[in-house]
């Protein structure tokens, strides 16, 4: 529907009402003033004819006619009004404009026929006698007994007030015509001023959607249109400080993002880019600012970062992957994505957190290499010192006791360099094969393992005399690297073993559970205070370092078990109690893994 302005809605309906009230007005103020003319003419020939009926009444009482009609003629003349006198029969006796003999019978007219009937009669018509309009009053004249002689007749020809009634019309409608005109103008005036300062606050209100908020609504008299304006400019207020904040928010948001090391990445459900901070059009090797409302596989060109983004949008729970991004140079980038909230908790996309390690890794290549090699280069002397020792602690030598005791201090010392060369060597190993361990992972009967490895530890049990036990289905096949895994469980049980009183028992208890494998080891030994738990895995951490070396411990043992398990994408958790002993627990997922 075509939209009108309020102006031309409301002027029609202001002009109409006036025209009513105008019309009504002159109809009511012409109909009075003619009401006022006829009562004033009906007065003055009442007083004509009364006044004339007492000066024919004499002679009319004598019945000469010719006095009569004389009397009619001048008094008449005089007064300038047309007297008859209308006997009871209808004959006219006297007329002051026509001889009575000519004259028709008069006992039809209806001012004649009251005033026979005893009242004053009126009437208004159109005389052919004079041809013009008349008013005609007739009143009964009677005689002592009450009868009526005979009815005089008075009439004023009705042409002057009709000339009067004509001019008051026209005056009439002249006012009439130029209070319309002023009203009409009075109504534009009125509608303006109503709607003049609407459209200011329309165009008011448009400037603010458009953001200045520096306009104000002047007041205005009318108190409605004065609150309205009021409102409108603490509206403005409110979104000035509304906006400002916002922008502020945002700004300092950008700010953050910007200024982070980290690349952050938001993608809505769509797989549509939300926001991409600098650091993160760098990893990508894009620009930041053109990526916003991009398809992400427009902007992320390496197919191994979008599957992942593709898993983080649909997975609930936090993902992390390490992956490389193939190129020029080759980045190496931790991910992390986690799923991307509203404020009602519904699930608008992913965030992604991409960390550049390629440094990082490069250090951690340069630091195992390192190790690695010194590693090495260290095995060859120490198995060279330890085999000339052990030549030379054999009995064919008959050593002094200072120089044997010598002799057995250095072959245990360079015995113990050796465990620590060889877990060195295990573990560089171990965090080479990380990437490919995938190809020596086979189904495993772990029973097997797990027997093969308390067969490895039962001389040193036996030493202690400490009972191994285990339980474990015997048909329980799992996907691992068999030798890894049962070294892991060697270091669990030696440890288990070295750090109980004797006489005690260690227990291997491993269960199948939906999707993983649980392996325990635990013990009846000293047990490990609560603060030493979150470090227990790190390389070369000992609770008590003395008593770690004096049991032949390198500090490495721990380590090893954690990079064999996260090999396989399990876990290991420790519970322990001082004095009463210690539980490590290995999950290892049931599901072969994929990278
Ligand atoms: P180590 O060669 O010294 O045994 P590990 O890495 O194997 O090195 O273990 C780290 C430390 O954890 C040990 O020095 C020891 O103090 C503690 N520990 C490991 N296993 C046990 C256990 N079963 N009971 C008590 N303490 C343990």
């Amino acid at each position: 529907m075509k939209k009108k302005h309020l102006f031309w809605l409301l002027l029609p309906t202001y002009w109409l009402l006036m025209a009513i009230a105008i019309v009504v007005i002159a109809f009511y103020a012409f109909h009075s003033m003619s009401n006022l003319y006829f009562q004033a003419l009906e007065n003055d020939i009442r007083t004509r004819a009364t006044l004339f009926a007492e000066e024919v009444a004499p002679v009319i009482r004598e019945g000469d006619e010719a006095q009569i009609d004389a009397l009619c003629k001048r008094i008449g003349e005089s007064v300038q009004t047309r007297f008859t006198i209308i006997m009871p029969d209808g004959t006219v006796t006297g007329d002051s404009s026509e001889d009575p003999d000519m004259m028709e019978n008069h006992r039809a007219r209806p001012e004649a026929i009251a005033a026979f009937g005893g009242d004053a009669g009126m009437d208004r018509r159109y005389s052919r006698t004079l041809k013009q309009e008349m008013i005609y009053l007739a009143i009964p004249l009677k005689d002592e007994s009450n009868r009526v002689l005979c009815a005089v007749r008075a009439a004023l020809p009705m042409t002057s007030i009709q000339a009067e009634l004509h001019t008051m019309t026209r005056r009439v409608l002249t006012a009439s015509v130029l209070a319309g005109l002023l009203a009409m103008l009075i109504c534009v005036g009125v509608v303006r001023r109503i709607t003049t300062p609407l459209r200011g606050m329309d165009l008011a209100a448009r400037r603010f959607a458009e953001g200045d908020f520096t306009h104000r609504i002047p007041p205005h008299p009318a108190l409605e249109l004065d609150q309205l304006a009021t409102s409108l400019n603490s509206m403005s207020e409110q979104l000035n400080k509304t906006v400002s904040t916002v922008i502020e928010q945002r700004n300092e948001q950008n700010a953050v993002l910007s200024s982070m090391d980290e690349g952050v990445l938001a993608i809505d459900r769509r797989e549509r880019i939300i926001h991409m901070n600098r650091v993160a059009g760098i990893i990508l090797g894009v620009n930041h600012h053109d990526s916003k409302r991009q398809l992400m596989q427009h902007v992320v060109r390496f197919v191994n970062l979008q599957e992942f983004i593709k898993a983080a949008l649909s997975s609930q729970s936090p993902l992390k992957r390490d992956l490389s991004l193939i190129g020029t140079p080759q980045k190496q980038i931790q991910a992390s994505g986690t799923v991307l909230r509203n404020a009602d908790e519904e699930s608008i996309g992913a965030l992604i957190v991409l960390r550049d390690v390629t440094q990082l890794r490069h250090l951690e290549t340069v630091r195992s290499d390192f190790i690695a090699n010194v590693s090495h280069e260290l095995k060859t002397p120490i198995t060279s010192i330890k085999g000339f020792v052990e030549t030379l602690l054999s009995d064919d030598w008959n050593h002094s006791e200072d120089i044997l005791r010598f002799l057995n201090i250095i072959n245990q010392q360079a015995g113990r360099l050796n465990s620590i060369i060889d877990d060195l060597l295990t573990l560089s190993r171990l965090e080479r094969k990380n990437g490919c361990l995938r190809e020596t992972i086979r189904p495993t009967n772990l029973a097997t393992v797990i027997n093969s490895a308390i067969d490895l530890c039962q001389i040193k049990a036996s030493e202690n005399n400490i009972t191994v036990d285990m339980v474990c289905p015997e048909n329980l096949i799992i996907p691992v690297n068999g030798p890894l895994i049962e070294q892991a469980l060697v270091n669990l049980i030696v440890n288990a073993v070295k750090y109980s009183e004797t006489g005690k028992k260690v227990k291997i208890i491993a269960e199948e559970h939906l999707d993983k494998v649980t392996i325990e080891v635990r013990d009846q030994g000293f047990g490990i205070e609560n603060k030493h738990l979150d470090r227990l895995f790190e390389r070369f951490y000992r609770i008590d370092a003395a008593r770690s070396r004096t049991l032949g411990g390198t500090g490495l043992g721990l380590s090893i078990v954690k990079h064999i398990v996260q090999a396989h994408r399990g876990s290991i958790q420790v519970e322990s109690t001082v004095g009463i002993g210690s539980a490590f627990t290995i999950q290892l997922p049931l599901a072969e893994p994929t990278e």
